[in-house]
């Protein structure tokens, strides 16, 4: 059986950064990943160039049951201090918006960057090797692959989350953690978007491909970005954010003309009545996309010959467009969510170094763990923080 230090499981970018630190302090590191090539969710991120992170990002742009958990780690490791690192590479970026850095080419230069940095450390990292056991004696973690046994002080479970399944995702750190009797936060799919219940479906039939910006609310939160219809929901950027936030059953309220109050759109609505015209046509139409405005205004029962409706069906129709409501039926599940919300509870682990409480050795980071960032880089930024904060106690 060959012995480590630390054994790492999983080469993602929580994985792989907390190996290059951990062998910068002068560790053995082992990484065993278990799909035929390392960082696969880094190679698909960001469109293809990987957002890596968010220069803003700070503990409120996180979800999870445990909010005085994150502020430690990442205060440890900011934005800036991942931005120094791509920059002495050379890695050519750019904000795309608010803070969002994006390569100017390819996400691959990130693994790139990741894989060489534990490369040159001397981390050894073995591809295809499924973890079959994990068990712990004598003050050591034995993990036993398909393949062969490995040992070592300690061990780190960076295997991530469970969305994009197509990309090898797995629930060994959930196994991992039940194992040793740690608690669970529900995972679900989330930065998804949410599909619509069969009413809505006819509703919103013919309008896939619709993008606009609007402003959406679940309960207290609130979000203006835009928004996009397909065949079988809603998404874009607004409702990828929603995702995280909804629970099965909660109703979202949809604010289709979020620049103006109701009170405005009402008006703007009578004035085009008293002008006589016999469409909702020009107002309605100048601020949303033609066939959504029709098919808002035909829901608000805003039909037939638009100067003679009564002012109560305008005041319904400015409401609707104000507010409009509905039960989403689900998320778009993991196959298309680029996150999964809950995962391991980190009242579970040090807050200071992400190890467990109660299993002295064992360490858990990134997305695993219960903390989800919004849309933006800041998922990659929490890998970083998590992986470096255990590093500095590997
Ligand atoms: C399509 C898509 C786009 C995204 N875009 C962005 C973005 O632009 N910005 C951003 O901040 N976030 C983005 N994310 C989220 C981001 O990729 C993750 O939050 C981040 O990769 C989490 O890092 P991690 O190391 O915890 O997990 P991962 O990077 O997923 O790494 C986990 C690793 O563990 C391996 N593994 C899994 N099971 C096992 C096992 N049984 N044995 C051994 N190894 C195992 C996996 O193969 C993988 O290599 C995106 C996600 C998706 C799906």
């Amino acid at each position: 059986m060959d012995s480590f230090d630390v054994i790492i499981l999983g080469a993602g970018a929580a994985g792989l950064f907390c190996a290059a630190e951990t062998a910068a302090r002068g560790r053995k590191v082992l990484v065993l990943e278990n799909n035929s090539r390392p960082g696969p969710k880094i190679l698909v991120s960001g469109g293809g160039r990987c957002n890596f992170t968010n220069m803003h990002a700070k503990p409120e742009d996180y979800v999870t049951t445990n909010p005085a958990f994150v502020p430690y780690a990442l205060s440890q490791f900011k934005p800036k201090d991942f931005i120094e690192i791509v920059k002495a590479k050379g890695i050519p970026f750019h904000e795309k918006k608010d803070g969002q850095l994006f390569c100017d080419k390819s996400a691959k230069s990130i693994l790139d960057l990741l894989l060489s940095r534990a490369e040159e450390r001397g981390v050894i990292l073995l591809k295809e090797q499924e973890t079959q056991e994990v068990s712990r004696n004598g003050g050591l973690f034995h993990v036993r692959t398909q393949t062969a046994s490995y040992s070592a002080s300690k061990l780190v479970v960076a295997t991530g989350g469970l969305s994009w399944p197509q990309l090898g995702s797995s629930d060994l750190g959930f196994r991992i953690a039940k194992q040793f009797g740690l608690n669970i936060i529900e995972p679900a799919p989330a930065l998804a978007g949410l599909t619509f219940p069969p009413e809505e479906m006819v509703r919103f039939d013919g309008l896939a491909g619709i993008h606009l910006n609007v402003s959406v609310s679940i309960d207290n939160w609130k979000m203006q970005e835009d928004i996009m219809i397909t065949h079988k929901g809603l998404s874009g950027p607004v409702m990828l954010n929603a995702s995280l936030h909804w629970q099965p059953g909660q109703e979202i309220v949809i604010n289709w003309v979020p620049e103006l109050d109701v009170e405005e759109t009402y008006q703007g609505l009578k004035k085009e009545k008293n002008g006589g015209k016999v469409t909702f046509k020009p107002w309605l139409s100048e601020r949303l996309p033609q066939r959504l405005a029709a098919r808002l205004a035909y829901h608000a029962g805003a039909r037939g010959n638009w100067a003679e409706l009564p002012d109560e069906t305008l005041k319904k129709l400015a409401e609707t467009l104000h507010a409009y409501r509905f039960v989403p039926a689900d998320t778009f599940g993991y196959r298309m969510a680029e996150v999964m919300r809950g995962g391991v509870d980190t009242r579970e682990l040090s807050r200071k170094t992400m190890e467990c409480k109660k299993v002295p050795g064992l360490y858990f980071i990134g997305e695993v763990m219960d903390v989800t960032g919004k849309l933006g880089g800041f998922n990659f930024q929490w890998a970083w923080s998590s992986a470096y904060t255990a590093a500095q106690a590997l």
